[in-house]
């Protein structure tokens, strides 16, 4: 699909509330060569998004004009809404000598693995369940039946951890950086799925108790 001779596709994947865009936005100020992949989307631009920077916002008919014509590398539904990533935007950035990072969700991630092997998916996990949830109660704009949802798909999303080459856990912003940085450098080997200690580190993440709804 895509000639990525020069350039890395690095994959993002994380459950909303994990902290995930904090992240990425701190992996791209130390990563020069790294630029962000702008996604399509049918989702309303909220008041702080800049439409060409954030997202390409578009309507529904020209999204499915888009996914018929093959412009998108992915696609998925997520949240009542499209999303893609624009395989010409991407090329341009690879063409440019770039490495792309797509912050996407698992659903995407999954299609451009299957695609693109040699893509690196990392995964990024609250520190807790509770914590997570203090995050989603902290979006003021959200009524409690949207809060209850997000965090229902924010914990059937965190089950997809396992199929990405490497998870980080987010308790603190700096070091979280600090390991992403050391995937892509190529010595993140402690931070693979398959790596001692990872599962369990994991598996306490989804498994511990949800936040107090008081
Ligand atoms: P939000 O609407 O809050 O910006 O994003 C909602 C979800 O859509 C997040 O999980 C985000 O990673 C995901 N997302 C954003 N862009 C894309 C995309 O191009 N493809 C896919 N599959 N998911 C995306």
């Amino acid at each position: 699909m895509v000639d990525r001779t020069r350039g890395k596709l690095v994959v993002i994947s994380a459950p909303s509330g994990a902290g995930k865009t904090t992240l990425v936005h701190g992996l791209l100020a130390r990563e020069p060569k790294l630029r962000f992949s702008i996604s399509y989307t049918t989702r309303p631009q909220r008041p702080t998004e800049v439409d060409r920077q954030d997202y390409f916002f578009v309507d529904e008919a020209q999204f499915e004009r888009m996914r018929e014509d093959g412009a998108f590398l992915e696609s998925a539904r997520v949240f009542d809404h499209w999303y893609g990533t624009s395989r010409a935007h991407v090329e341009e950035l690879l063409d440019n000598g770039y490495s792309v990072l797509m912050e996407i969700d698992w659903q995407g991630a999954e299609q451009i693995r299957a695609a693109e092997p040699r893509a690196i998916g990392i995964f990024i996990l609250p520190p807790s369940r509770a914590e997570l949830e203090r995050r989603l109660r902290g979006r003021a704009t959200d009524d409690e039946q949207v809060i209850a949802r997000r965090l229902a798909d924010a914990v059937s999303d965190m089950g997809h951890w396992c199929d990405f080459d490497y998870v980080v856990i987010n308790d603190n912003v700096e070091a979280a950086v600090e390991e992403l940085v050391r995937i892509l450098e190529g010595t993140g080997e402690a931070h693979r799925v398959s790596a001692p200690g990872t599962a369990a580190r994991a598996e306490r993440v989804l498994s511990g108790p949800a936040a107090d709804a008081g």
